[in-house]
């Protein structure tokens, strides 16, 4: 891929402290460097994020690396032949949501067996360097090395391409990989039963029951001005590697200025989308009367609840706890179905920024505008997460709990509003495939135009799902790691195998 270094540079201006020098001089006098080497980057099969893995791209290329970025949702064959054809000095790969991490371990594995002799790359938010030595790197002879970000994607590329300091980096990296592996081999989570972890489980009382508006689905496509108000720029710096805080970051000693000049960019391009309208948010969510049946949740469809719609089916925390606090599972929040069920309520919402961020992303990229393709995804990003903040706020006053509520914009980042708002895949909820479920209970497809991968990432990557929880003591935890007989009883509940439930669990495995 051809960049311009014009672009690339005022893009990599702010991860400059990671360059050299002299290549900086050289690429901005435009003069030719021969290449330190080529490498693919590609986000794996069934995973849509890729703003982390564009920034690699960028610095990389600036630092003289050519760069192959093959995009998202690339087929492992796809990357190892395109490895061949180019003849690649590394593959890079880079995923977001946790069943990358089984497509990661599949792509070791493949160019084991093809006799591959590159080093690979592993990033991504879900990645980590432990999980990288114990579940990746065992699977391929060469190295396998995690970047934690772009600015450590430099040395590394460098040292492994390096014929001088090749071998001491991999010495260097291979011990210390061997030291987690033991170290991972040595710590195995103390675990209950599950039937000791529900005899656990928190008591709470079901009183406090709002009455919704109204029950069944809803739509809505708020304009992109609404939605400006909401957005919570911390982790808008987050993507761009700055650590921080905002507003506090605009006015870091070190960082300030680089924060500031990021800002305005954010803040030009933003005003182009909202004054434009270059985006279309759209979002479906609903609120069902819904009652706990062991540790799941039966969604109904009358208000007699005698026909379930859907059933979500949550995980119990596992772990000995020996401070006197429950086991936790997110069913606990949820009024049991018994005799007579008390009218307790789900709701549930899938909502998108719009597809067009995609496509305005690839308009800078066909521009060489490396810079304003990664701002308008980030854009989009932040818009996404507003819009969840913003219809969060709306349906807590049509679910009949939020109506008194008067909270600052700070006051719903820090969500310090009744309720919580759990997507499938993070913590509390680490099953990716409830997702499925969710999609067809409130028709989002069809309604809002997100699709779910196969690895059940959301398309377009600027969307957000969740579910609604009412009840007053409703708190974000993580469930953590799973029994055996847990992991049985998730297949039996979903009607699936043991194995299948093994696989989309797998970070969570405890035995
Ligand atoms: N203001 C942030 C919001 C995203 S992070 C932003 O703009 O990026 C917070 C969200 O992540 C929560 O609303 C919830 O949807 C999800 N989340 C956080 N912790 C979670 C957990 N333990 N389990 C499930 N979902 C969680």
């Amino acid at each position: 891929m051809v960049k311009s270094a014009r672009v690339m540079k005022k893009a990599v201006a702010y991860l400059t402290p990671f360059m050299e020098e002299e290549k900086k001089l050289a690429a901005a006098a435009g003069q030719a460097v021969k290449p330190q080497g080529r490498i693919i980057l590609a986000t794996v099969k069934g995973d849509v994020h890729d703003i982390g893995k564009n920034i690699v791209g960028v610095v990389l290329a600036c630092n003289n690396f050519e760069v192959v970025d093959m995009g998202v949702m690339v087929p492992c064959e796809k990357i190892l032949e395109k490895a061949r054809e180019i003849g690649a000095d590394i593959i890079g790969l880079s995923g977001l949501i946790t069943p990358s991490l089984d497509e990661m371990s599949h792509v070791a594995k493949e160019m084991e067996r093809q006799g591959f002799k590159l080093p690979l790359l592993i990033g991504g938010a879900t990645t980590s360097k432990a999980h990288t030595a114990v579940k990746i790197a065992p699977h391929y002879s060469q190295p396998v090395v995690h970047v934690l970000d772009a600015s450590r994607a430099v040395p590394v590329t460098t040292s492994l391409l390096s014929t001088d300091g090749r071998e001491a980096f991999v010495r260097r990296h291979q011990e210390e990989y061997d030291k987690l592996r033991a170290r991972h081999s040595g710590e195995k989570a103390e675990l209950i039963s599950l039937d000791a972890a529900r005899a656990n489980a928190p008591q709470l009382r079901h009183e406090d029951l709002p009455t919704p508006e109204f029950t069944g689905i809803a739509q809505t496509s708020p304009s992109l001005e609404e939605l400006v108000p909401y957005i919570d720029w911390s982790p808008f710096f987050h993507t761009w590697e700055l650590r921080g805080v905002y507003p506090a970051i605009l006015d870091h000693e070190k960082h300030g200025e680089q924060a500031r000049h990021l800002f305005a960019d954010a803040q030009k391009l933003l005003e182009r989308v909202v004054g434009e309208k270059l985006l279309t948010p759209r979002a479906v969510y609903g609120i069902f009367p819904a009652n706990r049946v062991g540790d799941s949740v039966e969604v109904y469809e009358d208000k007699e609840r005698s026909k379930v719609a859907a059933t979500f089916h949550f995980l119990r925390q596992q772990a000995a706890k020996n401070n006197g606090s429950p086991n936790w599972c997110l069913a606990d929040l949820i009024a049991p179905r018994d005799a007579s069920p008390t009218p307790d309520y789900l709701g549930a919402f899938a909502c998108t920024a719009g597809a067009e961020v995609k496509e305005l992303a690839d308009k800078f990229k066909a521009a060489h505008d490396d810079y304003n393709a990664i701002m308008v995804e980030a854009i989009g990003d932040r818009l996404a997460e507003a819009f969840a903040e913003w219809l969060h706020q709306q349906v807590r006053r049509e679910f009949g709990y939020g109506r008194g509520e008067r909270l600052s914009a700070e006051q719903l980042i820090r969500e310090e509003y009744r309720g919580i708002r759990p997507a499938p895949g993070y913590p509390a909820c680490p099953d990716h495939t409830e997702k499925a479920t969710l999609w067809e209970l409130l028709n989002v497809e069809e309604l809002t135009g997100i699709k779910l991968t196969e690895s059940y990432a959301m398309w377009p990557g600027s969307s957000v799902s969740g579910l609604y929880f009412a009840h007053p003591d409703s708190k974000y935890f993580a469930v953590g790691k799973l029994g055996r007989d847990q992991v049985e009883d998730h297949a039996r509940r979903k009607g699936i195998t043991v194995a299948e439930s093994e696989r989309w669990l797998g970070p969570w495995l405890g035995y």
